[in-house]
């Protein structure tokens, strides 16, 4: 049975007061929200949905693609708004807050080391790829009934 609208608006409060083991992957959903909202704000056209996150949170281990700790994360850009573009599977990374506040509006080449922003820029390639192969899936289990365990 999915749950519905309001059982999801009561777990959401749940979460926000008490986040629990899942609280840093709760988090970085609401920052990926927010940013697709300033986007939409900002005349940009976000392409970032649930599966998006997950793909972004799983390419870098839930880590600050910086720091690499795993605590206070957000997902942000990484090429930033000011350059024009939104936020999208191939343009998403984890970074802790204190990281993120120090980006801000830097291009990645003058925030990351020359060899960490390799190893990011190919792990976003990846990113598209994924999303589109877990979506066809997804459609593939939904047309038989398929429903993920809750
Ligand atoms: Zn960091």
């Amino acid at each position: 049975m999915p749950e519905s609208r309001e059982q999801q608006r009561e777990r959401h409060r749940r979460l926000r007061k008490d986040p629990g083991p899942d609280g840093e992957w709760f988090r970085a959903q609401r920052a990926a929200s927010r940013k697709r909202k300033v986007d939409r704000a900002a005349g940009l056209m976000p392409d970032y949905g649930s599966v998006a996150c997950l793909v972004t949170w799983r390419l870098f281990d839930g880590r600050c693609a910086k720091c690499g700790i795993d605590s206070d994360i957000t997902i942000d850009h990484h090429r930033p708004r000011s350059a024009g573009v939104a936020i999208s599977p191939g343009n998403a990374v984890v970074l802790c807050r204190c990281c993120n506040t120090r980006k801000g509006d830097k291009p990645p080449e003058q925030f990351y080391p020359p060899e960490r922003l390799w190893d990011i820029e190919i792990a976003l390639l990846f990113a598209p790829v994924l999303v589109d192969a877990i979506e066809r899936i997804l459609v593939v289990h939904r047309a038989t009934g398929w429903r993920r365990a809750s």
